[in-house]
């Protein structure tokens, strides 16, 4: 029933749209004349005006014919960069990009899979309940479409989202909270050589402070990071400024303000010990979630991945992806593997039997759902 050829074809046109984070304006555009074709109504929010983007989310219904509650299928429009120009090249079993640039089956593979998924129900009669098809922006670097989606238009139960990576069967079931984390030290500036003893080095106080800061592996959990430093001048500046980007993620949130915590006060002993100040803004980026085995929407996908064969993997994931925001949005969601492989590099690819498989698990998900 999955059209194999097909989905390639698809993919390969997919991809090399340019799409951006806040540029998906002609992906938004080809998407809406494919969901128009195949008869569906799709509108257009007004996230784009409210995140700086050039396009809204797209939002689709199918009317079902079955009554049983209505599922929300999401993929995001937007790719990580370098993502202008993609050339794919279809190498054997696999799809990958000409090196130069990421592939972008991070999010495609996902939007192809939903777009096979309603054809094969369409062509084929399968009865099926309603539908909602939600193409997000800017999911990347902050989950913004999501974060702007106007819920009241989003009625219903479960929601799989189609944006994650490993073998087919594979769903993330639970995804840690993550903060955000911007620290400026303010020391004070002399000349290094004539009169250090007027100056505060930042320097200084960030390593004393991230020298004694717990950081990595936390506990099965919870890790955080110190990612970006920047700061200093010249060798003879005892240097005044320094800024640090970092972050904290805990599948608890208790845990996540402990770890937060204690990075905060790492910063102000070590400006408190060496004199100068620090600034520590820590924002929540996303909720955690956790879905339970004995819940409804892991029956629907043990039953649907009986029916096509796949082993279903439900497992703990440690990034952020819009499941987090739909989750804390009160509608029950699932990050659902279609395939997609060393994404965020020029060396992402994709298996072309696994997206076919994905797009099976999907129309196979969709019929399960009572
Ligand atoms: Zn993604």
């Amino acid at each position: 029933m999955v059209n194999r050829q097909r989905m390639v074809e698809e993919f390969l046109e997919l991809v090399k749209i340019d799409s951006l984070t806040f540029e998906e304006k002609e992906m938004a555009g080809y998407l809406k004349a494919k969901l128009n074709d195949l008869g569906f109504a799709v509108e257009e929010d007004d996230t784009g005006k409210k995140i700086g983007g050039n396009s809204g989310n797209l939002i689709c219904k199918v009317e079902g014919n079955k009554n049983v509650p209505a599922v929300l299928l999401m993929a995001h429009m937007d790719t990580v960069t370098p993502g202008i120009g993609k050339k794919p090249v279809v190498d054997g079993k696999y799809i990958r990009s000409d090196g130069n640039t990421i592939l972008g089956g991070d999010d495609v593979a996902g939007i192809e899979c939903i777009l096979e998924a309603v054809r094969v129900l369409k062509e084929n009669s399968i009865s099926h309940g309603d539908i909602i098809i939600v193409f997000t922006v800017a999911e990347e670097g902050g989950l913004w479409g999501a974060k702007n989606l106007d819920m009241s238009k989003i009625n219903a139960k479960y929601a799989f989202v189609m944006d994650d990576g490993g073998s087919i069967g594979h769903v993330a079931v639970t995804a840690p909270a993550q903060n955000k984390i911007d620290v400026t030290i303010t020391g004070k500036a002399a000349h290094a050589g004539m009169e250090p003893e007027k100056g505060i080095s930042a320097i200084q106080i960030a390593s004393e402070a991230i020298s004694g800061m717990r950081l990595g592996r936390i506990d099965a959990e919870t890790t955080a990071n110190v990612g970006v430093i920047t700061g200093g001048q010249a060798t003879n500046i005892i240097c005044d400024k320094v800024e640090i980007k970092a972050e904290a993620r805990s599948l608890d949130m208790k845990k996540l303000e402990r770890q937060t915590e204690h990075m905060k006060e790492c910063f102000h002993n070590a400006a408190q010990k060496i004199g100068g100040e620090v600034v520590f803004k820590s924002e929540l980026l996303y909720p955690s979630f956790s879905v339970s085995e004995n819940d409804d929407i892991i029956k629907i996908l043990r039953r649907a991945s009986n029916k096509v064969g796949v082993e279903l993997l439900t497992e703990a994931t440690g990034g952020g992806s819009d499941t987090n925001i739909i989750n804390s949005k009160g509608i029950k969601a699932v990050n659902v593997s279609v395939g997609m492989d060393k994404v965020h590099s020029v060396e992402e690819q994709i298996c072309i039997d696994d997206l076919e498989k994905a797009a099976e698990f999907l129309v196979s998900i969709i019929t399960m759902v009572e």
